[in-house]
């Protein structure tokens, strides 16, 4: 596995690959799953997902707002497909062509929050379309 040195956004601190268990105690989701943690966590309480077969961080670590954030921009979102307005792909694909972003830039774990922002008045417009539509 090829090592990679991850900083914090927020404080600079260097991040480190730790299990679930570090941020959600015996609550995690996935109890298997791997967390880029600020390495001064639980101060600075930033962090995101690794991939599980990569190990490779998911996007930039985030704090507990941000991940809010993310988590809603995320249900926004799925909220396209979900409710069939487009297919999932035609999502991504929105999400890319609308905010002008490379495909490998075009994950809502790499976005700050104004462009989380960004991905729910975007997806608010669309099931607004859908609904006239119908
Ligand atoms: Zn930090």
């Amino acid at each position: 596995m090829k090592r990679i040195n991850i900083t914090c956004p927020a404080c600079g601190s260097r991040a480190y690959l730790r299990p679930a268990s570090v941020v959600y105690g015996d609550k995690a989701p996935d109890p298997d799953a791997k967390y880029y943690v600020c390495g001064r966590y639980p101060a600075c309480d930033c962090y995101v997902a690794a991939h599980r077969k990569t190990m490779l961080p998911m996007g930039t670590l985030a704090d507990k707002a941000l991940r809010k954030k993310r988590h809603d921009a995320h249900v926004a979102l799925d909220s396209l497909w979900k409710n069939g307005i487009m297919s999932r792909k035609e999502a991504y694909r929105l999400l890319q062509l609308s905010m002008g972003l490379p495909a490998e830039d075009a994950h809502i774990a790499k976005f700050s929050a104004a462009r989380c922002d960004e991905v729910i008045a975007l997806s608010r417009r669309f099931r607004a379309a859908a609904a006239r539509a119908a």
